[in-house]
Order: structure tokens, then sequence, then C-alpha cells
């Protein structure tokens, strides 16, 4: 008789990747799914931590990042619908791109072009002249801009948290347990947890890592993704204050400085309650749950193995000015603010008196520099997402059901009975998802 497990499926991570995941599976199949995760409650890092733009994929280079891209196209119509569905805020403010200099007008002309290639339709993007973005945004300085309509600002962790509420009768919740260690048996996995409670052990017939900051190392300790490894970089925002605050319309995007590191400069955001902030930066930091400070006693994790990627990136002089510069709009409001007042030269840092939030992206390195789509690591006993960037929260719903399709093509998920019925978010449709996606 073969090993009987506690779950047919466990997942760690109950962040926007890891609940998508589950609802498609628990819609889907017939099967026992529990998902792990260190905090005890949903949405707890960086989904809850980040700009909440649904992007669209104009900026995104439809070869370098194809699956961000199309996963995003896809996904946008059914945040839309969740957002309906459980009357949470779907704020169409829309993205102004803006060319400050020459090369960064060229820079708006190939977005365009990246926007239709990606299958954005030509009504969502106007390239418009310095007039135009002023007749927009007075507030704003450029001499072009791209506006992209249905960029859309929300709440990436509210979402979840409703994704999460519609799974809690099919889905066992493991909060506030930290996945230690993973062990392969013959025909199972065993995966050992420790709370505040002490230490426990779930066994499960497959295993789906998508701990964010923490998947590289989980993936690592079953021996994939050796040659990987994970540098972290803090976000950081500040609010800015009314009256200023909202002069200001539309979420203002330059493009990076640095195009070849995964970060965009920081940006003037339209929160989805409203409110206005500008950021993020990213700061060095050496894990992926420093939010204040710089983690010093934790620096020794920059010697974790493979060295080799980080200290590349750090011989390398573009990546030391670069964080150079997001150190000191770490610890300078008027260095962060003098990046925003580039195209809102009204703002000052006197605008700026209360700190915003904090997210820390966990980016893959390896060799050749940053990693620039998410990498996953699979076989018939477990998956592992790691690399998860933005514009992750955005293409999540797509993205996890492309995951699900390649473990199920591939025959590496057990195969479970096909469930009918069971509460689906409206418009979420599996079938329909995968057939959109031109990965
Ligand atoms: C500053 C910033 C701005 C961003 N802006 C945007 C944006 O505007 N639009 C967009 O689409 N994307 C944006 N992103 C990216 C987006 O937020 C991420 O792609 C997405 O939230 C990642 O989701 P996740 O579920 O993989 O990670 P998380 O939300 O971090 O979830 C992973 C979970 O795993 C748990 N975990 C980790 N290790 C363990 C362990 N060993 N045991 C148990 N549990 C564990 C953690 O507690 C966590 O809850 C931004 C990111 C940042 C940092």
């Amino acid at each position: 008789m073969g090993e009987q497990s506690d779950v047919d499926i466990l997942i760690v991570g109950a962040g926007v990747l890891g609940l998508n995941v589950a609802y498609w599976l628990s819609t889907r199949f017939e099967c026992t799914i529990a998902v792990a995760d260190l905090a005890d409650g949903a949405a707890r890092h960086t989904s809850s931590r980040n700009t909440g733009v649904v992007h669209r994929p104009y900026y995104l280079d439809p070869q370098k990042k194809r699956v961000f891209a199309q996963t995003s196209l896809v996904s946008h119509a059914l945040w839309e619908s969740l957002a309906k569905a459980a009357g949470l805020p779907w704020k169409r403010a829309g993205t102004l791109n803006i060319g400050v200099e020459e090369s960064e007008v060229k820079v708006l002309e190939q977005y365009r072009k990246w926007g239709l290639r990606n299958g954005m339709e030509e009504s969502e993007l106007e390239l418009m002249d310095g007039s135009g973005v002023r007749n927009r945004e007075p507030e704003v300085r450029a001499m072009a801009g791209l506006l992209s309509r249905t960029d859309v600002s929300v709440d990436f962790g509210a979402y979840s948290r409703h994704i999460w509420s519609r799974l809690a009768a099919m889905t066992r919740f493991l909060g506030g347990r930290r996945v230690v260690s993973v062990t392969r048996r013959k025909e199972s996995t065993a995966v050992s947890l420790v709370s505040s409670e002490g230490r426990e052990s779930v066994t499960c017939g497959y295993l789906i890592n998508a701990a964010g900051g923490g998947a590289l190392r989980l993936a690592q300790s079953l021996g994939f993704a050796r040659e990987h490894a994970t540098l972290n970089f803090r976000g950081e925002y500040w609010a800015v204050d009314e009256p200023f605050a909202s002069r200001v319309n539309t979420n203002i995007y330059r493009p990076p400085k640095f195009p070849q590191y995964p970060f965009l400069d920081p940006h003037f955001v339209v929160r989805a309650d409203g409110s206005r902030q500008i950021g993020p930066n990213a700061v060095v930091v050496p894990g992926p749950y420093v939010y204040r400070g710089f983690g010093l006693s934790q620096a020794a994790s920059f010697f974790d193995r493979p060295v080799l990627p980080k200290a590349r990136l750090f011989a390398n002089r573009d990546f030391v000015t670069m964080a150079a510069a997001e150190w000191r709009s770490s610890v300078s409001k008027g260095a962060m603010c003098q990046r925003v007042r580039s195209f809102v030269p009204g703002l000052n840092p006197g605008m700026l008196t209360r700190r915003g939030i904090f997210g820390v992206r966990s980016s893959v390195v390896d060799r050749r520099g940053f990693v620039p789509e998410a990498l996953i690591f699979r076989d018939e006993a477990s998956a592992h997402i790691t690399n998860f960037n933005s514009p992750g929260a955005t293409g999540a719903p797509a993205f996890s059901a492309f995951v699900i399709e390649g473990l199920i093509r591939d025959g590496l998920l057990p195969r479970f009975r096909e469930r009918t019925g069971g509460q689906k978010i409206p418009g979420w449709d599996y079938r329909s998802v995968i057939s959109r996606l031109d990965i």
C-alpha cells in the first residue's frame, strides 16, 4: 500500500500567487489542498506592499518578457470581474509615461509598438507632445507622453484576501507556520513547519512553492536552482499631502534610467483609495522582510551560496551607481523628492510628511545578471515559482493557470477527478484563460 498523505496538494505562500494557484486547483479538481504561510493571514507581504497598478503590457519587451506580458494582458479582465463581484475599488486612473529627455521620447515610441505587439488595442495608448502632457496633467513637465488609458489602481492585498475568503471552505490554512525543510519520500513529500506552538509535519502528494522571497531557498533545498541567487530590494513610498496631492490624477511614470535592471524609477502614484504617493525606490537589503533599517544583522546572507552572480553585479559600475542613488533616496527624503520633481516640479519635501508602505522585491540573478521572467523549476513531486516580480500581481490569475496547465500537460500533477459546480468568481473561466494566452 502507498504512503498516506495528509493533503493532496500543499501550497507554500498565501500571497497573490499562491492564492490564485489554490483557486484554480480547488475549483477545477476534487482534491484536498492546504496553504501554509509564515504570516497568520493572507497577503501580508509583497502582495499588499506594492504600487497597486494593474499594468497593461506596453512597457514589457514582447520577447524577453513574453510570459509576464501575456499573463498581464489576459488577467486584466479577470481582476475587473473580481472587483465588480466583490465590490472592491477599480480606479481607472490610467498611467502617463513621460519623456523628459530626447532618449526617453524614443523609449515611449518603442513602448507603444510593444503594447500593440503584446495585444493591446490602439485605442488604449495615446502618444502626445509636451503640451498634450500639460493639458492632461498641468503639474507635469515633459517633452512627450504615452498615456495608457486602461491602467487601473487597485489594492492587490484586498483582492487576494477576497480570493482567500472564497477558498476558506475548500482549503486548509496553515497560518503562522514557516516551512523549514522538505523531504522527498517514495510517493509523497514530507514538509516540516515551525510555529510558535512548535514543530509539525505535513505530508503531501504534490508541493507547490509560491513563497515569494523565500521561494528560491526552498527550491534549492530540494536540489533545484543551484546556479541562482536572490538579491532583495526594498521599495519605499512617501505619502503626498493635500492640497497638492489631488492636483495630479494620473499615475506618472518615467522610463527607468537603467533598463537592464528590473526596476522602474519612482513614480507619482494615484492609489485605489484616492491617496497619492511617490515611490518606490529599490534599496538593497539582505532579506525579503527587512522593512525597516538596513538589516545589518543579516548582512552575512549576502555571502550565501552561490556568491558569484551577486559578486558580478557588485563589480559592475552601473549597478553600483544605481544602488548608491537608491540608497541615498532611502536616507534622504529630499533625494527621493528630487527624483519625482524632475517631472513634477511643484512637489517639494515639505509635502511629504508621512512615509508610505514598504515592500521588498526578491530578484533572482544568475551569471548573466537579472533573470527577466519568473523562473519555474518542476518535477513529479514539486513545482517552485521564483522571481515572480512586477507585474506579477497583475498577471497572477493567468500566470497561475499557465503554471497548472504546464504541470497537467507534462503529466507532473497527480490525476484528480474534475470538480463540478463550486463557488466560482464570475468571468473566471480556466479554459478561456488558457486559450487566450499566446505563450
Ligand atoms: C515595491 C513594489 C511595487 C510593486 N508594484 C507592482 C504593481 O504596481 N503591479 C504589479 O502587478 N506588481 C507589482 N509588484 C510585484 C508584485 O507585488 C509581486 O509580483 C507579487 O505580490 C508577488 O506575489 P507572491 O505571492 O509571489 O509573493 P508574496 O506576496 O510575498 O507571498 C509569498 C508568501 O510566502 C510566504 N512565505 C515565504 N517563505 C515561507 C516559508 N518558508 N514558509 C511559509 N510561508 C512562506 C510569505 O509569508 C508570503 O506571504 C510590486 C512589488 C514591489 C516590491
